[in-house]
């Protein structure tokens, strides 16, 4: 085989690079987080970690004396420490606590003692960095990271229902009433203090139900809480929920406050939430990957709206959940996408079961036409998004909000597994190793759901076995999930392929 045809498609047209084609070398990866993507990139055969500022590696080096497992990072949602109106920092993000720590995985590359800024093929950064460096750095043909530029124009709560808001205005214009109801999957919500005396004219329209206040950049369920009487958010004007806020900001921490869904679908009579992961590779055109296992994040009290005030009963954020006194870990509070599917279908029909994934398919696809225009697309640059979606009691899914740092820290064995796999099919899909032939719909546990069009499911496709029929788009999510014995298909397939290709 000639050298070039080694040479991934994306490295062939001319640019300045300092180092050699992938296909001749191992892939350089850096990754400054300490949970279950390091695991996944060290275990990767034929990559090699680099150190350097900001990488994982370096930090454990660092922290050897500290914790055991890992660095706890802070950041809020907007993944800046002096942007806008966010009110600093307190994220913290754990590491591994799991069977299966980094450098126990397989095949496990040694961390590589050159320092390494430019030199790197892959970068697993936090959002930090890329706020810090994006805006002053070259990036050469070869590489890839994580998130676009101004991811937070989908992230942050209050920029999300912004956009969306936008496009469903547009939708109306130009396609109509009807058209544009295929938007009504994200609650009335407000912006906080900005469009307070809009929210005060609506407050009054509907006495008596409740509503929830977020702060538009936090995470796991910080800075939360409901009410019912405008003198609660008057207080909160006052000053009164301001304490979380960092003392040295000028502007008030921007909220949103959003209609509380007040009837949710429960299952043992608990609430839950379903995490769903979606791998954007590009925004123009726009591709989509879905992939088909998340998990339901249940709350450990039963659901009453008599105390609004309890977060163990209303904020189903596994971050809250698991600081409740009666919380077992053992059994933890999770269901696969699966087991939801299986009990939906069971306990209404396979059509119902249907229409509430179709549903979710939906807010994926308009959520992220939204911010089409607006994301700063770069080939480069990929994101691995969280979407949380609630059902209410008439299995309606609504939009929660979408995290461009889902959680990957493990909650138990299960959590590990699907959270590695999710990990290593989005590898599998970004393909440096130059492994497929680029045709695919399906890599291991991701379908393309999206390419700058819907895909649609090849002809007779049955694999959702647990509806038992036909769906026409690629979609698949609480779908069988045999990730390993479809990525050994593919890859003899393309193989097969390319060797004819060559002769
Ligand atoms: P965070 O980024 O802090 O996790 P979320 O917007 O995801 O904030 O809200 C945290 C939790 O609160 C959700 O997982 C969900 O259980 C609950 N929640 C949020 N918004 C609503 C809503 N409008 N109606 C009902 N429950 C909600």
């Amino acid at each position: 085989m000639s050298k070039i045809n080694r040479v991934p498609g994306y490295m062939q047209s001319k640019g300045n690079r300092n180092r050699g084609p992938i296909g001749d070398r191992e892939i350089r990866y850096k990754c400054s987080m300490q949970n279950t993507i390091l695991d996944v990139l060290r275990a990767r055969p034929g990559w090699q970690e680099v150190s350097g500022p900001n990488t994982a590696g370096n930090q454990q080096q660092q922290g050897q004396k500290g914790s055991s497992s890992g660095s706890q990072q802070s950041k809020d949602k907007n993944g800046t420490t002096g942007a806008s109106s966010s009110g600093g920092t307190t994220s913290a993000k754990t590491s591994t606590q799991n069977s299966t720590p980094s450098n126990q995985a397989t095949g496990s590359a040694t961390t590589s003692s050159k320092s390494s800024d430019g030199d790197w093929d892959f970068y697993w950064c936090d959002r930090e960095w890329l706020h810090a460096n994006y805006d002053t750095m070259f990036l050469q043909e070869h590489q890839k990271i994580l998130h676009f530029r101004n991811h937070y124009e989908l992230t942050r709560k209050n920029l999300m229902v912004k956009n969306l808001k936008r496009l469903r205005k547009q939708t109306e214009r130009e396609m109509g009433k009807k058209e544009a109801e295929s938007f009504d999957f994200f609650p009335t919500t407000y912006e906080l203090p900005s469009e307070y005396h809009i929210f005060v004219e609506e407050f009054k329209k509907n006495p008596g139900i409740i509503w929830i206040m977020k702060p538009a950049a936090k995470s796991q369920g910080r800075g939360i809480f409901l009410f019912r009487k405008l003198k609660d958010i008057t207080d909160w004007k006052k000053g009164e929920y301001q304490p979380l806020t960092d003392p040295n900001r000028e502007v008030p921490e921007t909220y949103v406050v959003q209609r509380y869904i007040e009837d949710p679908y429960l299952i043992g009579g608990r609430k839950f939430d379903i995490r769903v992961y979606v791998l954007v590779v590009s925004y123009n055109p726009l591709k989509v990957w879905l992939y088909r296992s998340g998990f339901a994040r249940f709350s450990n009290s039963r659901f009453s709206l008599d105390s609004i005030e309890d977060a163990y009963v209303h904020l189903t954020n596994v971050a809250v959940q698991k600081t409740a006194p009666d919380y077992d870990p053992d059994k933890g509070c999770k269901w696969a996408t699966q087991q939801l599917r299986q009990y939906l279908t069971a306990k209404h029909s396979a059509d119902a079961a249907r229409k509430v994934f179709q549903g979710i398919d939906n807010i994926i696809i308009k959520s992220l036409q939204s911010v089409q225009k607006i994301i700063i697309n770069d080939k480069h640059c990929f994101e691995m998004y969280g979407y949380d979606v609630l059902l209410d009691a008439n299995l309606k899914p609504w939009l929660i909000e979408i995290n461009a740092s889902p959680s990957l820290t493990a909650s138990g064995k299960d959590d590990y597994d699907l959270k590695y796999g999710v990990l290593n099919d989005v590898l599998n899909v970004l393909d440096l190793e130059n492994r497929l032939t680029g045709k695919e719909k399906r890599v291991g546990g991701f379908d393309l759901i999206w390419d700058d069009g819907p895909v649609l499911a090849d002809d007779g496709s049955m694999e959702c076995s647990v509806n038992g029929t036909s769906t026409t788009a690629n979609s698949f999510l609480g779908c069988h999930c045999e990730r390993k014995k479809q990525l050994r298909e593919i890859y003899t397939a393309a193989q097969a392929l390319k060797k004819t290709a060559v002769s």
